[in-house]
Order: structure tokens, then C-alpha cells, then sequence
């Protein structure tokens, strides 16, 4: 009986997890944390191999990434990660402001209901009808 319950419970919980796993955000999530870890690769190769020889020239002293002032004080190497982080942003901005504009506004928030008696509309919190004049049922949270 015992060992019945428990594989019965060991089912739902593998069901559970099917779900969760499936109708639940988590692929939706696995894509955003993969395609982000390639588009950080993207942005990465694009300060460092498009944007930086552009910029090295203009800055005496060759590689400023490599720029090393006192004991080992890597300043040129945190510069060009302050720096990346700055594209990545500015990035992640400019496309997380296309995706907004381009998806629907979201539908106004619900404020009138429906009169069960006459069916005209009332303000959602109304306990008497301005129609008919029917006390109403109070408002569900629904
Ligand atoms: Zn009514």
C-alpha cells in the first residue's frame, strides 16, 4: 500500500514538472538565457574587434585595454569593461524599447459590469442599478 502511494505521488510529481516545465515559462526562459549569453558574445566581439581599432588610434599609447598603471593596477582592462557594459546597455535599451512600441497596449482596466437584470452597464462597484434600480450582488474580486 505504502509503495503504491508513493509511486502514485512520484506520477503527479513528474506530471507536476511536465507542466512546469512545459506550459510554464521555463523554455520561454532557457531561450532568453541563451540567446542573451550569445547577443553578450556579439556585443563583446563588437566593441572589440569593430569598435576598438577605431577608437586605438585616436589614443596615444596603443591598446589603452592593456594600460597598466602602479602594482598591477589593470585600469585599462576595468575601463573597457565599464565600457562594454555601457554598449550592452545602450543596446538591450534600444531593443527592449522596439519590442515595447511594437506590442498592443494592454486593454483598459475593467470598470463597469454588467446588470444581471437589465444588462446595461454599471460602474463595477455600484450595489444599485442607475437603470432598473436592482440591488446588485456585490462586486466579485473575479
Ligand atoms: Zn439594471
Amino acid at each position: 500500500m505504502v509503495s503504491r502511494r508513493v509511486k502514485r505521488g512520484g506520477r503527479q510529481f513528474w506530471q507536476e514538472f511536465r507542466d512546469f516545465a512545459v506550459k510554464g515559462n521555463v523554455i520561454d526562459l532557457s531561450v532568453a538565457v541563451i540567446v542573451g549569453g550569445a547577443f553578450g558574445k556579439i556585443v563583446s566581439s563588437f566593441v572589440a574587434d569593430i569598435l576598438m581599432p577605431l577608437i586605438n588610434p585616436l589614443i596615444p599609447g596603443g591598446n589603452w585595454r592593456e594600460i597598466v598603471i602602479g602594482p598591477g593596477v589593470k585600469i585599462g582592462s576595468f575601463a573597457g569593461n565599464v565600457l562594454d557594459f555601457v554598449v550592452i546597455a545602450l543596446a538591450m535599451f534600444l531593443i527592449i524599447r522596439v519590442v515595447i512600441r511594437q506590442s498592443p497596449p494592454p486593454p483598459p482596466p475593467v470598470s463597469e459590469r454588467e446588470c444581471p437584470y437589465c444588462l446595461e452597464l454599471v460602474p463595477i462597484a455600484a450595489i444599485k442599478c442607475r437603470a432598473c434600480a436592482s440591488e446588485l450582488p456585490p462586486k466579485s474580486q473575479s
